[in-house]
């Protein structure tokens, strides 16, 4: 989480430009924002099992972003870590069924599917690759937010744009990729 949020604070700008193409510009300070308080919720609170940082973050996440993506990464982390439940340690199988349950959750309350041009384009394969290794699932990630460019956009802002959505990159699932990122440094 704290290296989640250093990489969104490098990469707020770019992230906010990218919403301002296709969005409302908001997305890097949402996120700027979120993580701050992520990190400030652990700092105080100490959660020891990885499910319950999870859960703290995704209950941060919640209450402190206003955008859209507040309640969707909300709910993946949410989710994810309450299927690792109170689990001291645990693996890298564990954490990719973990986090296909957060990810099931997105779908859900937002109703996107991939291909609809949104994290989900990032979040779905990068938790399949997540089967192999986290390098392959940051690959993923990456190769799925850059996939977002000739999409059409369905779901979010986003979509009120039509075809004038195509050419650009989803704010959400370069977020995402940033994510993945770090999860893939941190474990090394
Ligand atoms: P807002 O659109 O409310 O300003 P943000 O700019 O923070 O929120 O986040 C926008 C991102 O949220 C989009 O780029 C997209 O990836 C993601 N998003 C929006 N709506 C959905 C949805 N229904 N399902 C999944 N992701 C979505
Ligand atoms: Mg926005
Ligand atoms: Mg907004």
């Amino acid at each position: 989480m704290t290296a989640a949020a250093a990489s969104v604070e490098r990469e707020a700008g770019r992230l906010t430009e990218l919403d301002s193409a296709i969005g409302d510009a908001d997305h890097g300070n949402n996120m700027q924002r979120g993580f701050v308080a992520v990190v400030k919720v652990l700092e105080a609170d100490r959660p020891e099992a990885p499910g319950g940082v999870l859960v703290a973050a995704g209950r941060q996440l919640i209450s402190s972003v206003g955008g859209a993506s507040g309640p969707l990464y909300g709910s993946l982390l949410r989710r994810s870590g309450k299927a690792l439940g109170e689990a001291a340690q645990v693996t890298r199988e564990e954490l990719r069924a973990g986090l296909q349950a957060g990810v099931d959750a997105v779908a859900q309350l937002g109703g996107a599917a991939p291909g609809d041009k949104t994290m989900l384009d990032a979040l779905v394969p990068a938790v399949a690759a997540l089967g192999t290794s986290f390098e392959e699932a940051a690959t993923a990630a990456e190769e799925g937010a850059l996939a977002t460019v000739p999409m059409l956009a369905r779901k979010g802002r986003a979509s009120y744009l039509g075809e004038r959505s195509i050419g650009h990159q989803d704010p959400g699932a370069t977020s995402s990729a940033l994510l993945f990122a770090a999860l893939a440094e941190v474990a090394k």
